[in-house]
C-alpha cells in the first residue's frame, strides 16, 4: 500500500490536467439504447402535459407503465448550445479543460431542468397531493450527474456534447466531488429514498444540512487511517440553488417567561439569547423520465445582522464581526459517528437548526396556501424522521404552533401527533441518544418546557395503562432519572409519532420484542416494518451499463421502474449463450476494479480470481475482523500447503472507522498489516490477495459492486438493522455469503437457501449463548482458530510494531465478546469452502448469479416507498 494510496477525493484535488478516465469504462462499451428514445416533443408540450396531470393519475402511471421518454427530453442542441454558454458567461472562461467541461454540462443541466423544478414546486403548493418532508441530518448523495444524465434521459446526449470537445463521460464525471453529507447506510438510505419518491411522482422534500465539510477523506498511512476534512465544495457547487427568499430565524439559549392577556390566556415567550439565520440551499432531484424535480433543502447557518450586537453597541467591532464564526459553525461539519451517539453540544444545535427550519418552511408554506387555518394541516403533511437526530422536531412543532400561531395545547398535539412518524435504524444500545436535560434546558429552554409537559401528560397515560406500577413509569419515562435527568429521544418520537417503523422485517420483530416491547403494548398500532432498498436507477442502469444493456436486450427496459420484472431473469439460467454473456459482463466489471484496486492501493488484482468484498463502514458488529480472521486462515494453509480445494481470491475489504473508534482503527490496522505480509509473498499471491481500499464511498461502491463474485453480510445475528450494502451487490450479480441478520433474511427469502451461503447462530441463539458464553472452550476445539490465535499473538504481523494488536487478540478472547466471533468461526470457515467448492463449477456459480439479481427486485427503494405511501404517508 503506502505511498501507491492515491488521494481520495475527485480528480480535481489531485491533478486537474490528468486526461485519461480511471474507471477504465469506454464510450464504445457503454450502450446507446437512449439515442433511440430521443424525444421530438418541444419543451412547450411538455409543460402543458405535466401540468394537467392529475396526481392520481400519474401515480398510476409511475407505478404501472414504462419511462416515459418524452416527458424531459431535450434536444443535442439546447444541451451543446447551453454548455457553450456557461463556458463562456457562466465560467467567463477560454479553457475547456474537463474540470470545467464537468462545471459547464452540470450548469447547463441544471439550466434544464428550472422549469420543471418550478412546475414541481408551483403544483405542489397546491397541496392536492399530500406533502412529505423527509427529515434527516444526513443525505449521502454522491454523485449528481451521471446519475441526472440517465433520469432525464440524456446520458447519449451529453456523451455527444463532451465529445466535441475531445473528451469521455467518463473522464469528466470524475471532476465532480462526492456530496458525503451522511456517514453510510442511513444516510445512503435518505438518497435512495429522494430518487424513488420523485420517480414515483410524489411530492417528498427531503430536508438535510448543508455540511460545509462532510464525511472526512480516509487515507491510510503505515497501515493507519488518517482523517482529512472533506472540503467538497472548494470549487463551488454547481447544483445547487440559493433561495435566500425562503430564510428563516432559528433561537438559541436565553430564557422564557410567560404572561396573561386581557382574555385571560397564558401566552409563553421564548426571549433568544441569539438567534441564527438558516438559509435554504436547494438540490434538485430528478424522477426518472417523468417530469418531477423535487428539492433537497439543505440549510446553511448564517449569523443575523445583529448577531451580537450588544458587543457591537459596545463599540467592540471585531468581537461582534468575529462572533458571526459561531453561528456559521453549526453547518461546518458532519459528525463522523455511524452507530454510536456523540453527545456533544454542537450535535444539538445541529439537530435543533434543522429541526426548527425545516418546520419554519412547512408553516410557511401552510400560511402561503391556507392563512392561519391550521385544521388542515395534518392532512396535508407528513414529517417522516430519519431516526431519533430531528426527533426534537416534536416540541419544536408544538412550540411553533402554540407560541407563534396561537394554538391550545390540545389542537397542536392532535396536528402533532399525526403528522410526525419515525423510522428507528438501529438497536445498539449506544446508538440511542440521550440529551442531558440541563445541556437542553440551557440551550433551548421553551423546548425543554415542552417537554416535560409531554412527559407529564404521556405519563398519565402509562398509569391508566398500567396502575400503580412505578416501575413502568420509570421505565418508560421520556426522561430518564439519575445524577443528571437525560432525555430519552427515541421515546419522545415514539410517544409524539403515529407511525414507528424499523427497517428490515427481523429488525421490526426484535423491536417489538425488546427495546420498544412496553411502547408496542401501549400502542400495536403504531408499529410497522418498511424493509430498507435502494434505487436500481443509480445501483444497476446506472453504476453496471453493460449488465442493464444485456438485462434489457432480453427483458427490455421496463424493470428500470419495476425491478420485480427481473424475475424474469429466471428463465434464462439455461441459456448457454446468455449464462455466456452474463460471465463476460461480470468478468469486463472484474477488470474495471482490478484497475480501480491498482490505482487506489497498489494493489495488484487479477480479475481470474474470485473477488471476495467486504466494503461499509468498520464496527465490530460488522465483523470485518471475522474476515480478516478466515483471510489468516487461508494464509496459513497456503504455507503449510495445503491449498487442496482452495480458489484462489483476492480479498477487498473498505470503510471508514469513526476517528474516535479505537478498536476500528485497530482493525484497519490489521487488515493493513495482514496484507503486506500476504501480498509480498510469491507463496501465497497466487491462491491469495488482501487489499484494504481507502476512502470508500458512494462513487467507490459503483464501481465496487458490479465487479463483485462474494459479497460479505457477516455480523452478528440481531446487530445490523437491515443493510444496503447486501442489496446493491446482489442486485449485480454477486453471491451472498452471511448471517441471518437484517435484509440477508429477506434476500434468503427471495432467492432460496441453496443460493445463498448461510453461517452462524441466529438472533435467539446469539442471546441464549449470552450468559454462559466460553470462547477458550471453543477455541480448545477448533484448530483453525488456534492457529489464527497462534499467528496473532506470535506477531507474525507486527514483528516490528510489538503489542500493537493485543486489544484485539483480548476481544476474540473474550467471555463477554458481544460479537461472538469464536462461536461463529468455524461455520464461517464451513461457509467459505462451500462458497469455494461452487464457484469451482462456473456455470453453476453463473446460473447463481443470475438467479440472485432475479430475486434483487424486493429491494428496489421503490418498492420500500410504496409501502410507505400506501402505509405511513397517504393512510
Ligand atoms: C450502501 C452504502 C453503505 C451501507 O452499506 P452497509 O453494508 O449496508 O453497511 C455505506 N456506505 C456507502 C458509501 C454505501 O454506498
Amino acid at each position: 500500500m503506502s505511498s501507491a494510496n492515491t488521494p481520495p477525493s475527485s480528480k480535481r484535488a489531485s491533478n486537474a490536467a490528468s486526461k485519461t478516465s480511471s474507471t477504465g469504462k469506454t464510450a464504445a462499451k457503454r450502450t446507446t439504447r437512449n439515442s433511440s428514445t430521443k424525444t421530438s416533443s418541444t419543451k412547450a408540450t411538455t409543460k402543458s402535459s405535466t401540468s394537467t396531470k392529475s396526481s392520481a393519475a400519474a401515480k398510476t402511471k409511475a407505478k404501472t407503465s414504462k419511462a416515459q421518454p418524452v416527458a424531459t427530453g431535450v434536444d443535442h442542441e439546447s444541451l451543446a448550445s447551453g454548455v457553450a454558454r456557461q463556458i463562456r458567461y457562466g465560467l467567463c472562461s477560454t479553457e475547456k479543460d474537463q474540470s470545467q467541461l464537468f462545471d459547464a454540462l452540470a450548469l447547463a443541466l441544471k439550466e434544464q431542468m428550472l422549469d420543471e423544478w418550478r412546475e414541481t414546486r408551483l403544483k405542489d403548493n397546491d397541496f392536492k397531493q399530500k406533502q412529505v418532508a423527509y427529515l434527516s441530518l444526513e443525505f449521502l448523495m454522491g454523485r449528481a450527474l451521471g446519475n441526472a444524465l440517465l433520469n432525464l434521459d440524456l446520458t447519449e446526449q451529453g456523451r455527444q456534447v463532451l465529445a466535441q470537445y475531445a473528451s469521455e463521460l467518463e473522464a469528466v464525471e470524475e471532476y465532480e466531488h462526492d456530496a458525503g453529507l451522511g456517514n453510510g447506510g442511513l444516510g445512503r438510505l435518505a438518497a435512495c429514498f429522494l430518487d424513488s419518491c420523485a420517480s414515483l411522482d410524489l411530492s417528498v422534500t427531503g430536508y438535510g444540512i448543508r455540511y460545509q465539510y462532510g464525511m472526512f477523506a480516509q487515507k491510510i498511512v503505515d497501515g493507519y487511517q488518517i482523517e482529512r476534512p472533506d472540503y467538497w465544495l472548494r470549487d463551488g457547487n454547481p447544483w445547487e440553488v440559493r433561495r435566500a427568499h425562503r430564510t428563516v430565524s432559528v433561537p438559541f439559549f436565553g430564557h422564557t417567561h410567560t404572561y396573561e392577556d386581557n382574555t385571560g390566556r397564558r401566552h409563553h415567550v421564548w426571549q433568544a439569547g441569539q438567534t441564527v439565520l438558516a438559509v435554504p440551499h436547494d438540490m434538485p432531484i430528478p424522477g426518472y423520465r417523468n417530469g418531477r424535480i423535487n428539492t433537497l433543502r439543505l440549510w446553511k447557518a448564517e449569523a443575523d445582522d445583529d448577531f451580537n450586537l450588544a458587543e457591537f453597541n459596545d463599540g467592540d467591532y471585531t468581537e461582534s464581526v468575529a462572533a458571526k464564526n459561531l453561528a456559521e459553525q453549526i453547518t461546518m461539519v458532519l459528525y463522523p459517528n455511524d452507530a454510536s451517539e456523540n453527545g456533544k453540544e454542537l450535535r444539538l444545535r445541529q439537530q435543533y437548526f434543522l429541526s426548527s427550519a425545516s418546520l419554519q418552511d412547512l408553516i410557511n408554506r401552510h400560511l402561503d396556501k391556507f392563512g392561519n387555518d391550521f385544521s388542515q394541516f395534518s392532512a396535508n403533511n407528513v414529517i417522516q424522521l430519519n431516526d431519533t437526530h430531528p426527533s426534537i422536531a416534536v416540541p419544536e412543532l408544538m412550540r411553533l404552533l402554540m407560541d407563534k400561531h396561537g394554538l391550545g395545547w390540545d389542537e397542536a398535539w392532535q396536528i402533532t401527533s399525526s403528522s410526525v412518524a419515525y423510522t428507528n435504524h438501529t438497536l445498539l444500545p449506544e446508538a440511542l441518544e440521550r440529551w442531558s436535560v440541563p445541556m437542553v434546558a440551557h440551550m433551548l429552554p421553551r423546548i425543554m418546557e415542552i417537554i416535560f409537559e409531554i412527559n407529564a401528560r404521556y405519563l398519565e397515560q402509562v398509569a391508566h395503562q398500567w396502575p400503580g406500577d412505578c416501575q413502568k413509569l420509570a421505565q418508560m419515562s421520556i426522561i430518564e432519572e439519575g445524577p443528571v435527568q437525560h432525555i430519552r429521544m427515541a421515546y419522545l418520537a415514539i410517544v409524539a409519532s403515529f407511525s414507528v417503523n424499523g427497517v428490515a422485517a427481523l429488525h421490526t420483530k426484535l423491536l417489538k420484542a425488546g427495546l420498544f416491547n412496553d411502547f408496542y403494548q401501549l400502542w400495536p398500532e403504531k408499529f410497522n416494518n418498511r424493509t430498507n432498498g435502494v434505487t436500481p436507477r443509480r445501483w444497476l442502469a446506472y453504476c453496471n451499463t453493460q449488465l442493464s444493456t444485456l438485462i434489457s436486450k432480453r427483458l427490455g427496459d421496463d424493470w428500470v421502474t419495476d425491478l420485480s420484472k427481473l424475475a424474469a431473469l429466471n428463465a434464462f439460467t439455461a441459456d448457454h449463450q446468455f449464462v455466456k454473456q452474463w460471465a463476460e459482463v461480470k468478468q469486463a466489471n472484474k477488470q474495471v476494479l482490478a484497475n480501480f484496486v491498482e490505482q487506489e492501493c497498489g494493489v495488484s488484482f487479477d480479475a481470474k480470481m474470485m473477488f471476495d468484498v467486504q466494503v461499509k463502514r468498520i464496527h465490530e458488529y460488522k465483523r470485518q475482523l471475522l474476515n480478516i480472521m478466515h483471510v489468516i486462515h487461508l494464509y496459513q494453509r497456503i504455507l503449510s500447503g495445503d491449498t487442496q480445494g482452495m480458489v484462489p481470491r483476492c480479498v477487498l475489504i473498505g470503510g471508514k472507522a469513526a476517528p474516535g473508534y479505537a478498536m476500528a482503527k485497530q482493525i484497519i490496522k490489521l487488515i493493513n498489516n495482514v496484507a503486506h505480509m500476504v501480498n509480498s509473498d510469491p507463496v501465497v499471491t497466487p491462491y491469495l490477495r488482501l487489499a484494504f481500499l481507502p476512502n470508500y464511498n458512494v462513487s467507490a461502491m459503483e464501481k465496487i459492486c458490479p465487479g463483485t463474485d462474494l459479497s460479505e453480510q457477516i455480523s452478528t445475528a440481531g446487530k445490523e438493522a437491515s443493510g444496503t450494502g447486501n442489496m446493491k451487490f446482489m442486485m449485480n450479480g454477486a453471491l451472498t455469503i452471511g448471517t441471518l441478520d437484517g435484509a440477508n433474511v429477506e434476500m434468503i427469502e427471495e432467492v432460496g437457501e441453496e443460493n445463498f451461503f448461510l453461517f452462524g447462530l441466529k438472533a435467539d441463539e446469539v442471546e441464549a449463548l449470552k450468559p454462559h458464553y466460553n470462547p477458550s472452550e471453543i477455541i480448545a476445539r477448533s484448530q483453525a482458530l488456534q492457529g489464527v490465535l497462534n499467528m496473532l499473538e506470535g506477531g507474525h504481523f507486527n514483528l516490528v510494531e510489538p503489542n500493537i494488536f493485543d486489544d484485539i487478540i483480548n476481544a476474540i478472547k473474550d467471555p463477554n465478546d458481544q460479537w461472538m466471533l469464536a462461536a461463529d468461526f468455524d461455520d464461517y470457515c464451513r461457509a467459505q469452502q462451500q462458497v469455494a467448492k461452487t464457484y469451482q463449477n462456473q456455470s453453476q456459480w453463473q446460473q447463481m448469479s443470475i438467479r440472485n439479481a432475479a430475486a434483487s427486485g424486493r429491494f428496489s427503494s421503490d418498492n420500500t416507498i410504496e409501502g410507505y405511501r400506501d402505509h405511513i404517508w397517504m393512510k
